[in-house]
Parts: C-alpha cells; sequence; structure tokens
C-alpha cells in the first residue's frame, strides 16, 4: 500500500517523462508512520475468536455524507461455525462507534462490548459447520487513529470520505472481523449519499439510483476479500472507462472514478493501466478478479491503497498505478497470513512496479530503478526484511525494508535462479491451490523457488530474509601472462547477523578497445578466493556488478602484484625444474598441492606431500595453491630445464 510522492524539481527539470519516473521518496512514508504507529497499534492482535466462525458473506449499508464525519451502517453477516457449539459472535468494533441493535430473524440480540469487541451472544447455538446470520444497526463518527482509517476532507471545495484500513483499521469504521485466516467470501456494498455525491467501492457497480435528494449506488463482489481490503470513498466523482481484452472473446472494464477537477490529466495518465494490465497478465497470469472489473477511485492522500478491486490514488503516476495494480495478485488475490510476511505483498509489488520500467519504457528509467532502490536498501548496515515485531505499524510499512529489500531479494532469486525458472515459480506460487483467493506465508512462496530452481535456498533466505545487511567487497587483480587476470575476492559483511553471503558475484572486465568487455559469474564461497579468468584481451578496468543484480557495496577495486594478491608460500627453488619444494611454517600441516597451468588445468595434485616431481610439466608458468590446516595459499612459479 501507501507512499507519499516527492516531486523532485531537479529531475523534474532535466528529465522528461515526469509521471513515470522512479520517486526516490516513493515508498518512503516511515518518518510519518513511526510518528502514528503508537496510536494506531490499539495492541490488535488476533483473538481465538476469530477462529469459531467463517464469515461467508457481508452485506455493508451505509448512510454517508461526505460534509460530516459520521457513518451510519447496518450490517448483516453470515457466518458458519467451525466449533461444536458456537454460543456467541464476536465482532471487532471501536468502542467509540454506538451500536443502537442487533437483530436475528426479527429478534433483538443482546450484546456486549470490551475492549473494542462486540460480543453477541445467541439465543440459539449454532452447531458444527451449521449457518447463521445476524445484523448490527450502528453508527458513529470513526475514532481517529491519526492515519486515515475513514477520513472526512476536500478537493477543489468538494468534500470527500475515504476510507483506508490497512492493517488494523476496518474495527474503527465498521463491525468486522480483522483477520488474516478468514476472508469473506462474498460481499454487497450500498452506500446512499445526498444526491451530487458517488461512492466507489469493490466489486461490480450493479445499480445506481439517483434523485432529487440521493444517491445510492449497490457494488457486488463475489471473490473472497480480506477484511483490510473493503473500503468505499465518496465525492463528486466524474467516471471513466477502458476495456482491457482476455482470449475467447471475454473482457473486463478499468473503471475511474477522478476528480472532476482532473478529469483530462487522469484520463490521460490512467490509460497506462491498459498496457500494465497486458504486462502483468503474461507475467503472472490472468487478473484474478477478471469476472469483474478492476479501478481507480481518487482520494485525497498523496499515496495508493490496493482495495481489492478498485485502488484508491491520490495521483496517477506510472509506478504508483503499476505497484497498486500488482497487489491485485500480491496482497489481495493471495494475501499475506501474518504482518510477518509484509514483503509478500509489498516485495512483489514494489519489485512488478521496476519490472514494469524493465518491459514497458525504453530501458531508460529501469536501471535508475535499480539503483535508487539498491542505495536506498544499504544506506543502513542492518535491517531485515523478516518483520519480527507486527505491533509496529512503522516496522511492517517500512519502505527501505519491507518495500525496497523485499523487492530485491526477488531481484536477486532472478539472479541466481534465471529467467524462466524465476518467473515459473511465481505462476506456480500463484496457481497454488493452498494459496489462491486465501493466503500465503514466506515459506509456501519459498517451496515454490525451490521446486523450479532445483535447489535448496535455506541458505539464501537465510542471508536475505532473516539476515541482515550486506555484502562489502573489495577485489585486488593481477595481469598474468597471456592478458589472464588472477582475481581475489574478499568479503566483509556490513552486519554481524551473516559471516558471510554465499553469491555468485557478476563481473565485468573492459579492455582498451571499444567494445571490449566480458561478463563472469563469480562463484563466492568463501573471503579470499581467487579466480583465474581470461577475458581474452588485455584487460584495462573490471566493475563489480555492473548491472546492479545483487545487493552490496564495493569497497575498493585495485590492481596489485602477484605476491600482493597471494600470500607467498614457501615454494622452492622458484623458477624450478624436475622437483619442487614445500614448506609450509611451523603449527601448520600441509593437505594437498594443486599445480595449475596457464589454461585453467589442474595438471598435478599430491597429498601431504612437499616434494613434488615436476620433471614431466611442459615449460611455463603455473599457479601453484596450497592447502594447509590453516587455509590456501596461492603463488606463481616458473617451470625450465
Ligand atoms: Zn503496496
Amino acid at each position: 500500500m501507501k507512499y507519499i510522492l516527492l516531486i523532485l524539481i531537479v529531475l523534474f527539470v532535466v528529465l522528461p517523462a515526469f509521471s513515470q519516473m522512479p520517486d526516490s521518496l516513493f515508498i518512503e512514508r516511515k518518518a510519518e508512520v513511526e510518528r502514528l504507529a503508537a496510536l494506531k497499534k490499539l495492541s490488535f492482535t488476533e483473538d481465538s475468536h476469530h477462529h469459531m466462525t467463517d464469515f461467508t458473506y457481508q452485506r455493508m449499508e451505509w448512510i454517508i455524507n461526505p460534509k460530516v464525519k459520521y457513518i451510519k451502517g447496518k450490517i448483516t453477516t453470515r457466518f458458519t461455525s467451525i466449533v461444536d457449539l458456537l454460543s456467541e459472535v464476536r465482532f471487532d468494533l471501536h468502542d467509540s462507534l454506538r451500536v443502537d441493535s442487533v437483530m436475528q430473524r426479527n429478534e433483538k440480540l443482546g450484546f456486549l462490548r470490551e475492549n473494542h469487541t462486540l460480543v453477541i451472544p445467541l439465543s440459539q447455538p449454532v452447531q458444527l459447520n451449521n449457518t447463521d446470520s445476524i445484523t448490527i444497526f450502528y453508527q458513529g463518527t470513526p475514532f481517529e487513529s491519526g492515519f486515515g482509517s475513514f477520513v472526512q476532507s476536500y478537493h477543489a471545495g468538494s468534500p470527500i470520505i475515504w476510507t483506508l484500513s490497512e492493517p488494523f483499521g476496518a474495527m474503527e469504521w465498521w463491525p468486522c472481523k480483522q483477520s488474516l485466516t478468514d476472508k469473506i467470501d462474498s460481499t454487497d456494498i450500498i452506500v446512499t449519499t445526498p444526491a451530487g455525491y458517488r461512492a466507489a467501492s469493490n466489486g461490480i457497480l450493479v445499480s445506481e439510483s439517483v434523485d432529487n435528494e440521493k444517491c445510492q449506488m449497490v457494488w457486488k463482489h463475489r471473490y473472497p476479500i480480506a477484511t483490510y481490503l473493503v473500503a468505499i470513498a465518496v465525492t463528486d466523482y466524474s467516471e471513466f472507462s477502458d476495456t482491457i481484452f482476455l482470449p475467447e472473446n471475454r473482457n473486463f472494464p478499468v473503471q475511474n472514478f477522478v476528480f472532476p477537477e482532473n478529469l483530462e490529466s487522469a484520463r490521460n495518465n490512467v490509460r497506462q493501466t491498459v498496457d500494465l494490465m497486458y504486462l502483468f497478465n503474461e507475467l503472472f497470469g490472468e487478473y484474478p478478479f477478471s469476472n469483474e472489473k478492476y479501478g481507480h477511485a481518487q482520494f485525497g492522500w498523496g499515496g495508493g491503497m490496493e482495495h481489492q478491486t478498485m485502488s484508491f490514488m491520490g495521483s496517477f503516476g506510472f509506478e504508483l498505478i503499476s505497484h497498486e495494480l500488482a497487489h491485485q495478485w500480491f496482497g489481495n488475490y493471495i494475501t499475506l497470513s501474518s504482518w510477518k510476511d509484509i514483503w509478500l505483498n509489498e516485495g512483489f509489488a514494489t519489485y512488478a512496479a521496476g519490472l514494469s520500467y524493465e518491459n514497458l519504457l525504453d530501458g531508460f528509467w529501469w536501471p535508475r530503478w535499480k539503483r535508487l532502490n539498491h542505495d536506498k536498501i544499504i544506506s543502513n548496515p542492518g535491517g531485515s526484511v523478516y518483520v519480527s515485531d507486527t505491533t509496529d505499524v512503522g516496522r511492517i510499512f517500512d519502505g527501505r525494508l519491507s518495500y525496497s529489500k523485499g523487492a530485491y531479494l526477488l531481484h536477486m532469486l532472478r539472479w541466481i535462479m534465471g529467467d524462466e525458472p524465476f518467473f515459473e515459480a511465481i505462476r506456480n506460487y500463484l496457481n497454488d491451490p493452498l494459496c489462491a483467493y486465501g493466503f500465503a506465508s514466506t515459506e509456501i512462496v519459498k517451496r515454490h523457488f525451490e521446486t523450479t530452481a532445483g535447489f535448496s535456498l535455506d541458505r539464501f533466505f537465510e542471508q536475505w530474509y532473516f539476515g541482515q545487511g550486506y555484502p562489502v567487497y573489495s577485489l585486488r587483480y593481477s595481469i598474468m601472462e597471456g592478458n589472464k587476470i588472477m582475481l581475489k575476492l574478499d568479503q566483509e559483511t556490513s552486519h554481524p547477523s551473516v559471516g558471510f553471503f554465499e553469491m555468485p558475484v557478476p563481473v565485468r572486465i573492459y579492455g582498451a578497445q571499444p567494445g571490449d568487455s566480458i561478463d563472469f559469474r563469480l562463484t563466492h564461497t568463501y573471503s579470499g578466493q581467487e579466480f583465474l579468468l581470461d577475458p581474452g584481451f588485455r584487460i584495462d578496468r573490471i566493475v563489480i556488478d555492473p548491472d546492479l543484480w545483487i545487493l552490496k557495496k564495493v569497497s575498493f577495486i585495485s590492481k596489485a602484484s602477484f605476491s600482493e594478491i597471494t600470500t607467498q608460500p614457501e615454494i622452492y627453488p622458484n623458477p624450478f625444474s624436475d622437483r619442487l619444494f614445500v614448506k609450509v611454517p611451523p603449527g601448520d600441516v600441509l593437505r594437498t598441492v594443486e599445480i595449475i597451468d596457464m589454461d585453467g588445468r589442474l595438471v598435478v595434485k599430491t597429498t601431504a606431500i612437499s616434494d613434488i616431481h615436476t620433471g614431466d610439466l611442459p615449460n611455463g608458468q603455473y599457479i601453484i595453491r596450497i592447502h594447509t590446516d590453516r587455509g590456501t595459499d596461492t603463488s606463481m612459479a616458473v617451470k625450465h630445464h
């Protein structure tokens, strides 16, 4: 969900296509949220009462006047008992809202209020797997938690009311079940407003009846929906639509509700949704709510929120449209099962916006998107994608960790797996019947990546999901015979939670001639590891990770003499002829000696022998690699008769 847009005036002047530019503070609303987190916490934790009922249907009838911050509602809930004998039904509802009555089959039921919970004892207990329903009449001024659960404001002089419940705000404006284990299978939302206003919401607009006094809009949604994704926005909306065409002559609308004063510019920018929709259909599979609609409702906040089938948007930039659209797959269709897993929503949606830059624009913005996110992540030496404290809303929606680092975790997975298995894993995850229209965890996603990768990702997730920080590389290289280079890659880490990041490290070697460049992928398994590379031309310079595949800092890259790169082992004589002697320092034990020729071939390997016969080797330069109990030393030696 949610970002703040920042206008970068300098870039605006210099660069075209402002609405498509990656925004450096796009995601960063941390400070604001942290200020409000204490207010919003409400010490909300999932209660056992969430596991007594399965909400199968909710019909919300609301009366809203956007001039007045007030809600009057009638909520009918159909539920199935998932316990042997259900004697009461519980709803999350903020104590500031007044419950007028609770009805069941034309009879009033009693109720209790305790700690933002509405408890309704049933006159007849409900047996396991049986269904019943209850209607709650309530009204009041929703509690002001500070950050927009139910907001009244103005745009160009017109009043607006909009809601934004994520993560724990729904109960501040309607009786619901704030659960991450049960979606409402089906909803009808009926909003009555004074004439001149219209209400945008989830699902299909079934009817809109207007008379001199009021407008009533009926929205029907027949897909499961998580409580925090139910939303309404009411103001004097203008409307326009585009159409998305699907195979077999199917189609659905992109239905947009915008402020009348922004109609023209919005029409222009929102059009980008069509290309994005086709791209995501191709990358991830068909839009999950294609029987109904997708849409946008403009609201009075500078960011966006991915309400199901109707994203609320402050403005219509490329990245914001893309991000909220991606949430329809990642977050809405498949929802996290704990706020710990917030990256399954935000990391995926953030990366999907990156993929939009990569695939839909001309290649100009994609490297900039990567640079922006990469540099933001490494601006602090610590922090994990994993959220350990889910009562801290500021941490859940930390832009650097849940959004950017979550996105980069995916980008690095793509680097180590390759494009095809990576995207196949994402589609398999989305098609998994265990999560479709339900909930998922990091563990499930990881398993899908492992299945198509064909190898374990335990270590990767330890480093990049639970672990904090990033590797800091330093590289020394020395030019050898035949323009080959000997390279030594050292690594420190920015945070003690990870001792070593085991990653394939991309390096690019450039020659002096224009066009001379070659990429290598160094499988880095320990610090101080040496690599012999043959670029095929004389090296001019070397760059680590020029395409920003991995998170890292580069401490230095330097040219060095061979002896600076390697610790001189005790070999003699050098040059050698028929015999080569190896001596290890006192206290160390010689394990193996490897003699490698300039083509990288291992020509001699001995175990625990310090007197090596070399009479059969052709004249030339050799790398002598000596493994001892203390480690590995490498040196050069020349053979001649
Ligand atoms: Zn988001």
